[in-house]
C-alpha cells in the first residue's frame, strides 16, 4: 500500500508498504477514505515532536471503512464507515477511566506518532472500540474528517475549558482551523455577549469577521497595538474567556494581556518553548489559566451536534486533494495564507489493479 512517511529531514516522501495486520485482538484495520494533515505534522516535520522518528507513516486523522477486526472488537463490523479519533484510548487505564484519554497509559496520541497513521491506505487502530466511532450516513465524510481532531479539539481544549457562560465576552487567538472553530462553537452554543478574534492573515480575519466575530484585530499592526485595541472594546476590562490557540511567545503574551479579573485562559497550543508567566500582573486578578491536550471524549456529542445541525465544521474543509497530490496538499497546508487553507482533505485514490496487499 501507499503512505506518507517522514523521512526526518524536513519533508515526506511516499512509499510502498505492507498493508498493516492485526497484532493485538484489540485492533482494527481500516481502509482509510479520507484523511487530512494537521498543524501537528508539520511540527513533526520541523523536529518538534522527538516521539516521532524517521520512517513513522504520518496522520492522526481520517474517516475509513472497518476492513478487518481483532476477536475482542465486538462493537463494529466489517465494511462499516468510520471516524478515526486522533486519540487512542484503551477504556480501562487509570488515565481512561478518569474520562483523559489523551493521557492512556497505552494509547494517548500515537497514531502517525509512535505509531504508523492514516496518511496511508490502511491504518491498524489499536483498541478499536474505544478510539473509532460510527460514522452517520448523514455526516459528509469529507467533512468528518474535522471530527478526528479539529471539531473536539477546539471544544474540549477551547470551549469547555475556557467555561464560557451566556453573556460573556470572548477573545480568540488565532485564527487557524482551530481558532476559527472555537468561535464557531462560542458563538452558536453558548450566546457570548462579544466575540473578538486576534490574527495575522488579512482573509482569516475577514473570516472571522463574516462568522460573526464583533471585532477583529491584526497583530501585523503590532502586539501591543492589537492588544489595546482589544482591551479598549471591553472599556478596558479585559475578556471573561481568552481561547489562545496558537502556541508561541507572542500568543501567550496577548493572551495574558487581554484577561479581564476573574477570566480564564484556555490555552490549546503547541508550546515548542517555554514562556513568561506574568503573576507579577496577575496574582490579584483572580484568574484561571487551563491547558489541555485533547481526550476526544466529547467525540460522540459532537458528532450528534453536527447531525442535527447544531454546529457545522462544513467551512473547514477550503482544500481537496487525491492521494497522488499529496505533495501539493502539504504545500497548500504549509502556506495557508497563499492558498487560502483551512484544512485541506486528501481522498484516496481508487486501489491500483493489483488490488489491496
Ligand atoms: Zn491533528
Ligand atoms: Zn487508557
Amino acid at each position: 500500500m501507499k503512505a506518507v512517511v517522514y523521512t526526518g529531514d524536513r519533508t515526506i516522501t511516499v512509499e510502498d508498504r505492507p498493508k498493516p495486520v492485526i497484532l493485538a485482538p484489540t485492533d482494527a484495520i481500516v481502509k482509510v477514505i479520507h484523511t487530512t494533515i494537521c498543524g501537528t505534522d508539520l511540527h513533526i516535520l520541523q523536529g518538534d515532536v522527538p516521539s516521532c522518528t524517521p520512517g513513522r507513516v504520518l496522520g492522526h486523522e481520517g474517516v475509513g471503512v472497518v476492513d478487518s477486526l481483532g476477536l475482542a472488537v465486538t462493537n463494529f463490523a466489517i465494511g462499516q464507515q468510520v471516524l478515526i479519533s486522533c486519540i487512542t484510548s484503551c477504556g480501562s487505564c487509570y488515565y481512561c477511566r478518569k474520562k483523559m484519554p489523551s493521557q492512556c497509559e497505552s494509547g494517548g496520541w500515537i497514531l502517525g506518532n509512535e505509531i504508523d497513521g492514516t496518511q496511508a491506505e490502511y491504518v491498524r487502530i489499536p483498541h478499536a472500540s474505544f478510539s473509532l466511532h460510527v460514522l452517520p450516513g448523514t455526516i459528509d465524510p469529507k467533512v468528518a474528517v474535522t471530527l478526528s481532531d479539529t471539531v473536539p479539539t477546539s471544544y474540549e481544549c477551547g470551549i469547555l475549558n475556557g467555561e464560557i457562560q451566556p453573556g460573556a465576552t470572548v477573545a480568540v487567538i488565532g485564527t487557524g482551523p482551530i481558532g476559527l472553530m472555537s468561535l464557531q462553537l462560542a458563538k452558536k452554543l453558548f450566546g457570548p455577549a462579544m466575540t473578538v478574534a486576534v490574527g495575522r492573515g488579512t482573509s482569516r480575519l475577514e473570516k472571522a469577521k463574516s462568522m460573526g466575530a464583533n471585532h477583529t484585530f491584526s497583530v501585523l499592526n503590532g502586539q501591543d497595538t492589537a492588544i489595546s485595541s482589544a482591551l479598549a472594546v471591553t472599556k478596558e476590562r479585559g475578556f471573561d474567556v481568552v481561547i489562545e490557540a496558537v502556541g508561541t511567545v507572542e500568543s501567550f503574551e496577548i493572551a495574558q494581556a487581554l484577561v479581564g479579573p476573574g477570566g480564564t485562559i484556555a490555552s490549546l497550543g503547541v508550546f515548542g518553548e517555554s514562556c513568561e508567566l506574568h503573576l507579577e500582573k496577575l496574582w490579584n486578578r483572580n484568574i484561571c489559566l487551563r491547558t489541555r491536550l485533547i481526550d476526544a471524549v466529547s467525540t460522540p456529542d459532537l458528532l450528534k451536534m453536527v447531525e442535527a445541525g447544531a454546529i457545522d465544521p462544513h467551512f473547514l474543509v477550503s482544500h481537496s486533494f487525491t492521494f497522488k497530490e499529496i505533495h501539493d496538499a502539504y504545500e497548500a497546508f504549509q502556506a495557508p495564507s497563499k492558498h487560502g487553507a483551512l484544512k485541506v482533505v486528501v481522498t484516496m485514490d481508487e486501489p491500483t489493479t493489483n488490488g489491496p496487499l
